[in-house]
C-alpha cells in the first residue's frame, strides 16, 4: 500500500477526532494512532496536523456557547492549544518519541520566502527525530489572514515540504456518491465539476471545512505531486484499519514535471489580483513566454511586487497563475505599451517582463 511506502506524511487530525462531545482530549484515541505510527516511524518523516484548540479551550474555560466572536476565540484557542500539544508531548513522550510545536498563519506559506523558511523548520524537526504538531496560529490569525481550517493548511504545509501523501482523518469513511447505497468513491484523479456533481453533499458536510475545503486540499495536493487520503478517524488505529480495510478516498496526483518552486506558485491559497490579457498575449503564453505590458487590456485588484496573481483572457477563462514583477498601480499605467516605453512612462528603470516565466505556471 501506497502509505507503506511513503517517505514524507502529513496526517491531519480534524476538531472531532481528538476532541470528543465532552470537550475532553481523546486520549485512547489518539494512543491507539500512536501504536499506528510508530510501526512506520523510523523510515518515515512525520507531521500531525491537528485542530482541536478552540474545542479544548472552551472545555477548559467552561464557555458552552456556539457562536463566539473572533476576538474571544483567538483568547480561547490561546488557552486551548497548550492542552492541545501538551496532550500529544505526554502521549508521544511515553513512547520516547520527540514533538516540536508549529503554528502558521497564511503569511508563512503565501510568501515564498517565509514558506522556504517553514520548510527549514521542518526539516530540522525531521533531523532531531521530532515529530511536529501544526495547528494554525489561531490567536493572532483575523478573519480576512485566516486560513480557517486546517485542511488547506495541511495539503500546503504537504506541499512546502514535499511530502508524498497526505493523510486527513475526518469523521467519515470518505467522499460518498450520489447512488442509493452511498458508496465511497474510491479514486479521484480530478477536481472538477464533476466531482462536484458526484458527491453527496448531505452526506459530507462533515468536520468544519466541510467538503469544499477537503476539495480545496485535494487541489493543492493534486498540483503538488502529493497523495492524500480521507479516511475514517472514528475507528481506533485509524491508519492502520485503513489499510488493512482499503476504505478511503484516494485522491492521486498528477505526474508534475514543475519544480518546488512552481509547485508553491500553482497551489497559492489566493490570487491578489487578476490581469486580463489579448489573444497575441494569450499565445505568447501558450509558446512559454513571459507576460509583457503591450498584451494587458485590464486589470483587477490591489497587489504589490511579487504577489500572486491570475492571468485571464479576455472571457475571464483562468491561462496561467504568476508572481507579478509589478505593483497594480504600476501596471495600470503601463498597460497596453511598448515595453521600450515602460522607463519614461515610470520614470525608473525597471524590468519589462510583467510577469516572468519562471514566475509563471500555465493552468
Ligand atoms: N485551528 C482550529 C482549532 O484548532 C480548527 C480549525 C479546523 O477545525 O479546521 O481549534
Amino acid at each position: 500500500m501506497l502509505i507503506n511506502n511513503s517517505k514524507k506524511i502529513v496526517i491531519k487530525l480534524g476538531s472531532s477526532t481528538v476532541v470528543d462531545n465532552k470537550g475532553k482530549f481523546k486520549k485512547k484515541w489518539v494512543k491507539s494512532l500512536i501504536k499506528d505510527i510508530k510501526k512506520f516511524r523510523e523510515k518515515k518523516d512525520l507531521v500531525i496536523v491537528s485542530s482541536g484548540a478552540i474545542a479544548l479551550g472552551q472545555n477548559y474555560l467552561k464557555i458552552k456557547k456556539k457562536k463566539i466572536k473572533l476576538e474571544m476565540s483567538q483568547a480561547i484557542a490561546s488557552v486551548g492549544q497548550i492542552h492541545l500539544a501538551g496532550e500529544f508531548q505526554k502521549l508521544f513522550d511515553k513512547h520516547k518519541i520527540k514533538t516540536g510545536q508549529i503554528l502558521i498563519s497564511p503569511d508563512d506559506t503565501e510568501q515564498r520566502r517565509r514558506a522556504l523558511n517553514v520548510r527549514r523548520t521542518f526539516d530540522n524537526l525531521f533531523k532531531l527525530k521530532a515529530i511536529p504538531i501544526v495547528n494554525e496560529n489561531d490567536t493572532t490569525a483575523t478573519a480576512e489572514i485566516k486560513y480557517g481550517d486546517n485542511d488547506r493548511l495541511a495539503a500546503r504545509v504537504a506541499q512546502i515540504i514535499g511530502a508524498d501523501t497526505l493523510i486527513i482523518l475526518s469523521d467519515v469513511d470518505g467522499l460518498y456518491d450520489k447512488s442509493k447505497s452511498r458508496k465511497i468513491i474510491r479514486t479521484v484523479t480530478k477536481i472538477d465539476s464533476n466531482i462536484h456533481a458526484m458527491i453527496d453533499n448531505k452526506k459530507n458536510l462533515y468536520g468544519s471545512g466541510g467538503i469544499i475545503t477537503k476539495l480545496d486540499a485535494a487541489k493543492i495536493c493534486i498540483n503538488a505531486g502529493c497523495h492524500m487520503f480521507i479516511g475514517n478517524g472514528k475507528k481506533n488505529n485509524p491508519i492502520n484499519n485503513m489499510i488493512k480495510n482499503k476504505i478511503y478516498t484516494h485522491f492521486i496526483p498528477k505526474i508534475s514535471s514543475l519544480d518546488a518552486r512552481k509547485k508553491w506558485i500553482i497551489s497559492s491559497l489566493n490570487s491578489s489580483g487578476k490581469i486580463y490579457i489579448d489573444q497575441g498575449a494569450a499565445q505568447a503564453l501558450e509558446q512559454g513566454k513571459s507576460l509583457l505590458a503591450a498584451g494587458i487590456t485590464k486589470i483587477v485588484g490591489i497587489f504589490e511586487k511579487g504577489e500572486n496573481i491570475l492571468i485571464v483572457d479576455q472571457n475571464d477563462k483562468g491561462l496561467a497563475r504568476g508572481l507579478s514583477s509589478f505593483t497594480s498601480s504600476e501596471i495600470n499605467k503601463i498597460k497596453g505599451k511598448q515595453s521600450k516605453e515602460i522607463e519614461n512612462i515610470l520614470g525608473y528603470l525597471s524590468k519589462t517582463e510583467i510577469v516572468h516565466k519562471d514566475d509563471m505556471v500555465k493552468l
